[in-house]
Parts: structure tokens; sequence; C-alpha cells
């Protein structure tokens, strides 16, 4: 089994929790999306897994983002990121396109559908942690399992207090070793069902985060859309719905939002336990339901802190019983 107790979820703490904040690190894809929902078609939307990971951290943590564009990366789209506290000295420039992805939804919003993926200047990325001292915690967002792998080489032998991964099925299919090698070396995998399924072989998820418990992380959190999330922390279980929202747009981004709102209270908590654990999933589901509310990052740039908190209340209290 992959759990021996359960637990209720809504027995978090809440934030903010002031204690030392640590620093917080993503290695990721900043993108280029071309996005078809039910509801609308958007050419040229600003996405990438770093890049909705790092907006959604910096309302709890500064966050430092390290990846790369190429030369047609639009000023404008910096800018955004600019508008939080993103560290973006870490993002290179490289001759070349920026990396595209063109994926569509239909009635089933959870599932993605990537019908174009062009790697461009991802092909030649060669991730440097130029950082003074090393972050204590590190998130290795969707990207070839590779060069995840080349950083955890940098930070070798480093204790770094918390490192955490996620992936897709586009990886698991072509990057599967590499991808493994990946898992034996971080505390925590973040993925959804679909891509928990795929992975161990296992339709039944609580067996799939047994298996995957056996392939390194000790903690594995399992997304699943509309309908929450499932946590495995050491010998512990929990489960927390999602948000209930009558209105989704589009999804894009929502499992990377999730985790860096989740990664952002951590590091800001300044270490894991169950509870900050708890919390911090809480809160990565009040974020991703937030942006899942329109395309690409426009519903985070339009939020407040206090309409995080106010969700966060009302899913405190739908939680409990
Ligand atoms: P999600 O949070 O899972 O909806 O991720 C959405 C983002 O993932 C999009 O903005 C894409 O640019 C990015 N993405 C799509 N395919 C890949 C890939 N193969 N590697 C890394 N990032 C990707």
């Amino acid at each position: 089994m992959p759990f021996e107790k359960y637990e209720n979820a809504s027995q978090a703490t809440r934030w903010p929790v002031s204690k030392a904040m640590k620093q917080l690190v993503v290695v990721g894809t900043v993108a280029i999306d071309q996005v078809k929902t039910p509801f609308g078609e958007r050419d040229r939307v600003f996405g990438g897994s770093a890049s909705y990971f790092s907006y959604a951290a910096s309302f709890f943590t500064p966050v430092a983002l390290v990846a790369v564009v190429g030369r047609d990366f639009p000023p404008d789209y910096r800018k955004v990121l600019e508008e939080k506290a993103i560290d973006l000295s870490h993002l290179e420039v490289s001759d070349g396109k920026t990396f595209f992805w063109r994926g569509e939804y239909g009635n089933d919003l959870n599932t993605a559908h990537t019908l174009e993926t062009q790697l461009n200047v991802l092909m030649d990325f060669n991730p440097r942690l130029k950082f003074e001292t090393l972050p204590d915690f590190l998130f290795l967002a969707n990207m070839d399992p590779a060069l995840q792998l080349s950083v955890l080489d940098q930070v070798k032998g480093a204790k770094l207090k918390y490192v955490a991964c996620d992936t897709m099925n586009f990886w698991i299919e072509n990057k599967r070793e590499d991808l493994l090698r990946v898992l034996k070396r971080v505390h925590c995998v973040v993925l959804n069902d679909g891509e928990a399924r795929q992975l161990t072989g296992e339709s039944n998820l609580i067996r799939a985060a047994a298996k995957m418990r056996e392939m390194g992380p000790n903690h594995i959190v399992i997304k699943k859309g509309e309908h929450g999330a499932l946590v495995f922390f050491e010998g512990h279980f929990f489960a927390l719905p999602a948000y209930p929202l009558e209105s989704v747009f589009d999804p894009t981004g929502a499992g990377d939002s999730f985790a860096g709102g989740l990664m952002g209270c951590l590091a800001a908590a300044g270490e894991v336990s169950l509870e900050t654990m708890k919390s911090a999933v809480a809160m990565g589901s009040i974020v991703a339901s937030f942006t899942v509310e329109d395309f690409g990052l426009e519903r985070l740039r339009r939020l407040a802190r206090a309409e995080l908190d106010e969700r966060l209340e009302i899913f405190r209290r739908v939680c409990s019983f």
C-alpha cells in the first residue's frame, strides 16, 4: 500500500505562514501556444510549463526561472513575467524560434490533445544553474527528461531541501528511460491521472502511486483535473476535490499553475511536512481554478492575492465535514 493513514485535508495550516522563506527555482519551458477549446481559439498565446509555474508561485514567494526562448519571443511576454517577483536573469535568448505547442480540447476539458510540438530552441538548450548559492526548492517543470537530468547532475551532492518534477505523455512515450532516471532522484512527482496510468501501466491510481513510489519519489501528487488531486506523502494519503467552477474556459496551464502554487507555498513555509503539503496542495488547486477562467496567463494577471484567500476559505468549507 502506498499509504497507511488517511488524512483530513481540511486540517491544514492557513497562509501566509511566517517562517523563513526558501529560494525557489524552476527549470522548464517558455512557449508560444496555439490553443483551441470548445469556447474559442487563440493563436500565439503566451504559455510554457515554467511560465505558468513561475507566475503562480510568485503569489507566495520570489522565484527564479531557468529557460530558453528564441529571438522571436515578444518583449510584451517578457513584460508579463516582469510584473511579478520572477528573476529572469537566467532566461536565455538563443538564435532560433521559441518552443511552440498547438493543442486542442474537446468537450472533455481534462484532456489536452497535442496537435503539434516544435521544440525549436529547446533542441540545443543546456540549462545552467548559475546561482551563487544553490536553491533550497527546485522544480523540474515539464520538459525533456534529459534536460531534467542535466539539471540534477548540476546539483549532485548538494543537499537541496526539496526537488519535485512534472512530466507529460509526450516524454513518457519518447524518453521513458531518462524519465525513470529523473524519478529516482526527486522527492516528489506531480502528474495527472492519465500520465500516472501511462507511466505505470496501472489503471487503478492507488496501485499506480505505489508503483511510482517504487520508482523513487516519496511524495506523489496525482492531479485529476475537475476531480481534484490525490496526495501520497510517505505513508500518508489525502485527497482534495477541485474548486467547484461553473465555467472552465481554457484548461491550459492548470497543471503548471497548480504545481507553482504548491511549490510557492512550500518554499514560503520553508519546510515540507504533511501539514504544509496539505495547505500547499489546496492553494495550488485554488490558483489553478483561476488560471482556467481565461486563455493563457490572462486571469492570473488580473488576480489579487485577496481573491486567492477568499476562494481558499470557501474551498476549506466545502472540503470539511
Ligand atoms: P498544462 O499545465 O499541463 O496544461 O501545460 C500547458 C503548457 O505545457 C503549455 O503552455 C505548453 O506550452 C507546455 N507544453 C506542451 N507540450 C510540452 C512539452 N512536450 N514539454 C514541455 N512543455 C510543454
